[in-house]
């Protein structure tokens, strides 16, 4: 398949792209006595992908709407949003800031090397500071207050960002290849669980939480519902399978991921997609998923991310595989 960029920031163009990201069957062998099924996020755009896109493109419309010129976002040094966030500006004509967490290193992340790359002006912030993102006063304390900005939140996470989750959601309800009976997609702060389920209200959405924190994700994706407006009944999470914690691996994992990568000729990322995944493999493998089903997985991008792990780089890869 050849990858198509976004080229205008339109709602069609969006749709159009979402309808066209492909669903592959994933070999037998990887998951015996189920049908499982991955829908390719990570394939929306080259650069622009991932459930971090339906966030940030719905709040780019959202600002382009409101005639802003300037985007002022948050995040950590391999953050996909930040990644995603200096691209779409790049491409659609947004000045981009980056308020980042701690004091700029020596060395640039690949993560925000990039960004710089694409235009996005970095601003390191003390992580007292960055602490108070949640504020309203946030962007005056950090010398960023701007009439034509717009401030994202972190990851994408706002009322818009949760639109653009449910959008993902709905669109799934219309190209499904065949009849789901659940959906499972890995939760870091749970919008997208929420927004998904939302959007595909028949079928049940199943989150398997990446960090230690199932309490404030299902509270999470609560207040959001609630706030967007939708009456959905969300569903459990399946716990136990951060391996220790956000952004902590396990040798189980990385040889997991390893095996998946080879068999289904598919990328993952250790942080959320390679969890997912796993996380499937365990509760297929403990007795609690139900033979015979339908499963999507939602691959929610991210790969950009791995260049953080060491021998993991995408064009480098080295070890087993
Ligand atoms: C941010 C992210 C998630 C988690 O999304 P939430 O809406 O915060 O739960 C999942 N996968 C990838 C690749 C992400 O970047």
């Amino acid at each position: 398949m050849t990858l198509r960029y976004l080229s205008e920031l339109t709602l069609p163009e969006l749709e159009q792209a979402a309808r066209g990201v492909p669903y592959q069957r994933l070999p037998d062998e990887l998951f015996p006595g189920i049908e499982v099924w991955i829908r390719r996020d990570d394939l929306l755009d080259p650069l622009i992908s991932g459930n971090k896109a339906y966030k940030l493109l719905f709040n780019l419309l959202e600002a382009r709407e409101r005639g802003a010129e300037k985007i002022i976002t948050c995040g950590g040094a391999w953050s996909n949003h930040i990644h995603a966030v200096a691209a779409a500006g790049r491409r659609f004509g947004f000045q981009t800031v980056g308020i980042i967490r701690g004091e700029r290193p020596r060395h640039l992340s690949a993560t925000l090397q990039d960004a710089e790359r694409f235009g996005m002006e970095l601003r390191f912030v003390s992580r007292d500071r960055y602490r108070k993102r949640g504020d309203k006063s946030f962007l005056q304390q950090v010398g960023l207050e701007d009439k034509r900005a717009v401030f994202v939140p972190e990851g994408g996470a706002n009322l818009a960002g949760a639109q653009g989750t449910k959008f993902l959601g709905e669109v799934i309800g219309r190209t499904e290849p065949v009849h789901f009976d659940q959906v499972w997609l890995a939760c870091g702060t749970g919008l997208t669980l929420a927004g998904v389920q939302a959007g595909i209200t028949e079928v049940p959405v199943i989150g398997v939480p990446v960090l230690k924190a199932e309490r404030s994700i299902i509270e999470q994706a609560a207040l959001w519902l609630q706030r967007s407006g939708n009456s959905v009944r969300l569903q459990s999470l399946r716990n136990g399978h951060d391996c220790g914690g956000y952004a902590r691996t396990t040798t189980g994992l990385m040889a997991y991921m390893r095996r998946f990568e080879r068999v289904a000729s598919v990328p993952l990322d250790p942080v959320y997609t390679a969890k997912l995944a796993y996380g499937l493999q365990c509760e297929l493998e403990a007795g609690r998923v139900t033979h015979g089903q339908k499963i999507l997985l939602l691959h929610s991008g991210g790969l950009q991310g791995r260049r953080g792990l060491p021998g993991w780089s995408n064009n480098n890869r080295s070890g087993g595989a």
